[in-house]
């Protein structure tokens, strides 16, 4: 691993000095959810602690506070991400929000005939949302393959586009694999033929720092709980002739111009999509967080992580029967495995109670799953803040639980 001073960023997140079942936790499941700095929790607290208040309505002073916290928070959002206008940052509840909003926004633009292409290695969110879509419109859903390796075919993809295709959806980084895929490819040639891309940002953003505007992405979403925010804020960005010409998602307060009971006239962007009393203490903890994962920098997580990644991927390989899932050259930070004959399951309630936190099942993505014909698999995903000394006690408790169910 690159130098870099981990345990000095492990003492800012307070839950890396729990016990779990008399063990020192090993937190090896960031791709579900990553753990919060004190600087991000501090922040919600300062907001609660100090100037909680409505936003976008009050003259008094804590709501011009709490307004002003909130759109600062958009604004490192816009920077962060390479966005060229605020007003195309959209807060959501998360990347399941996002992508129904915009799903949502297309009922009114698709027509039978129609074609929306999603890969075959997505997160069920980017799944069901357009399954629900073509079902409305008469659309058709076509799936771009992947291979053994865990990559998605691109010659395939290239055989699947025509001027049919109104939309494309791919997630940057695959949670259930850790497969990075080459979105600059997808989406120039995803546009030559005049569709929309929607990149699922959610699993790549702890990892990777895109520019969104160089990518000339539609649209792209994801949830700040990934990158070290907290849960139930995220957010939609979308180019903004786009946001302009979908209609809303909700209806209600904050999204409005203007009410009578004939008619009424909504707001302009970012509000026409942000109806109702949003995550305020969510929205500006994002801000923190992008602030505390720039502090450290993209290029320094990067590096560390890839350096977690290899030395993890040759240890858990020693064991003899063990399978990893996604072997892709291109990926971050999650190794996807089975040990042979065993449940996944099993591998993990026996590494719980070594104090070890892994995922099983299907990661919510059970066509990969069903690809591989396997039920689910056991899934360590890395952060910045782990080690070495923790990859080591993985191993060793994954060789235990061999021992154990052998
Ligand atoms: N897409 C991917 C690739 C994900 O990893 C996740 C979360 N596991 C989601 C979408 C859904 O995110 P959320 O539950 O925060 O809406």
């Amino acid at each position: 691993c690159v130098s870099f001073d981990v345990q000095k960023i492990r003492e800012d997140f307070p839950i890396l000095k729990r016990k779990v079942n008399g063990h020192s936790l090993v937190y090896l499941d960031n791709a579900a959810t990553s753990q919060k700095p004190q600087a991000v929790i501090d922040c919600m607290v300062d907001y609660y602690s100090n100037y909680n208040a409505n936003i976008h309505r009050g003259v008094h002073t804590l709501s011009q506070e709490a307004t002003d916290a909130y759109e600062v928070a958009r604004k490192k959002i816009q920077n962060h991400f390479g966005i060229t206008h605020p007003e195309e940052v959209i807060f959501t509840s998360g990347t399941t929000h996002a992508i129904n909003l915009v799903a949502n926004g297309f009922s009114s633009f698709l027509k039978k005939g129609d074609e929306v292409l999603v890969s075959a290695m997505e997160h069920h969110s980017n799944i069901v949302p357009w399954q629900m879509l073509c079902e409305r419109t008469g659309a058709t859903l076509k799936v771009i393959p992947m291979n053994e390796t865990g990559e998605l075919v691109m010659e395939d993809f290239e055989k699947l586009l025509s001027e049919s295709t109104k939309l494309v959806f791919v997630n940057h980084v695959s949670n259930a694999l850790g497969t990075i895929n080459p979105i600059e490819e997808i989406i120039i040639k995803a546009h030559k033929v005049g569709a929309a891309v929607l990149i699922d940002g959610a699993q790549s953003c702890a990892h990777i720092k895109p520019n969104l505007n160089a990518l000339d992405v539609d649209f792209y979403v994801t949830s700040a709980h990934k990158m070290c925010g907290p849960t139930g804020v995220g957010m939609l960005y979308g180019k903004k002739e786009w946001l302009e010409k979908l209609p809303p998602y909700q209806g209600g307060g904050e999204m409005i111009k203007e009410v009578t009971f004939e008619k009424t006239t909504y707001a302009g962007l970012p509000h026409k999509f942000e109806a109702g009393t949003p995550n305020i203490a969510g929205g500006i903890a994002f801000g923190a967080a992008i602030d505390y994962l720039n502090e450290i920098g993209f290029k320094e997580i990067t590096a560390y992580e890839d350096g977690l990644l290899s030395y993890a991927t040759l240890e858990l390989l020693k064991i003899e029967g063990l399978k990893i899932y996604g072997t892709s050259k291109n990926k971050t930070s999650v190794i996807s495995f089975n040990l042979d004959g065993i449940h996944p399951y099993d591998v993990g309630t026996i590494v719980d109670k070594l104090g070890i936190a892994v995922r099983t099942g299907h990661h919510c993505a059970q066509p990969i799953m069903d690809y591989y014909k396997i039920p689910g698999t056991v899934r360590a995903s890395f952060s910045f803040y782990n080690t070495k000394e923790e990859v080591d006690k993985l191993v060793e408790a994954v060789k235990r639980a061999k021992m154990m169910l052998s």
